[in-house]
């Protein structure tokens, strides 16, 4: 492959994007500042996913719309996110059941947070590196964009299960039968007679 000396599309992309923070780009404006009009979407896949950097898409933000994108931060994702394997992510977001561990958001549906924006997981640690967790496969859990960046308002704590039972006891008629129908969607096995 021959060594160009001029910068490739891909950090005439990082470039333009750090130069933007905060501000909604268009594809338009994305595909002439890479100067490769055919591979800007693969460019900006390549700094989502490989570097980390938190391009935000309408997938991300419902007042996106598609073919704009945001870049909020300069601060990429910790690299163990975007060194994780796919077989470990696979692992961890099915053992928790594509549910979000702190607010229940369940992967592809409206978040609960009322945005009307598409849930998306991530995968976060249990107990924090910096509190000295592991990246093993029991210290990691799937975690909701939402969450993974703090931004929940939601109470964390995993209900306790006397209280849970307590609760759907007290709850309305139809707010039961709307548990009973979530349970039997995501247990089909569990719920056959
Ligand atoms: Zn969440």
């Amino acid at each position: 492959m021959a060594k160009d000396m001029e910068p490739g599309s891909k950090s005439k992309l990082r470039e333009f994007f750090l130069a933007n923070i905060g501000r909604v780009l268009n594809s338009d404006e994305l595909k002439a500042a890479s100067g490769n009009k055919a591979e800007f979407a693969r460019r900006i896949r390549e700094l989502r996913d490989e570097e980390g950097y938190r391009i935000l898409t309408h997938n991300d933000r419902s007042s996106l719309k598609p073919g704009q994108y945001l870049l909020e931060t300069s601060v990429p994702k910790p690299a163990f996110e975007r060194n994780i394997s796919k077989e470990t992510r696979a692992y961890v977001l099915d053992r928790n059941g594509f549910t979000c561990q702190m607010c229940g958001a369940v992967a592809g549906e409206p978040h609960p947070d009322g945005s009307g924006r598409r849930t998306r997981l991530h995968i976060g640690h249990i107990i924090d590196k910096s509190k000295g967790g592991s990246d093993d496969y029991s210290n990691l859990r799937a975690l909701c964009s939402v969450c993974n960046e703090g931004l929940s308002n939601i109470p964390q704590m995993r209900p306790d299960l006397k209280k849970l039972l307590i609760d759907i006891r007290r709850a309305k008629t139809e707010d039961q039968l709307a548990v009973l129908e979530w349970l039997r969607q995501k247990f089909p096995d569990k719920l056959k007679k």
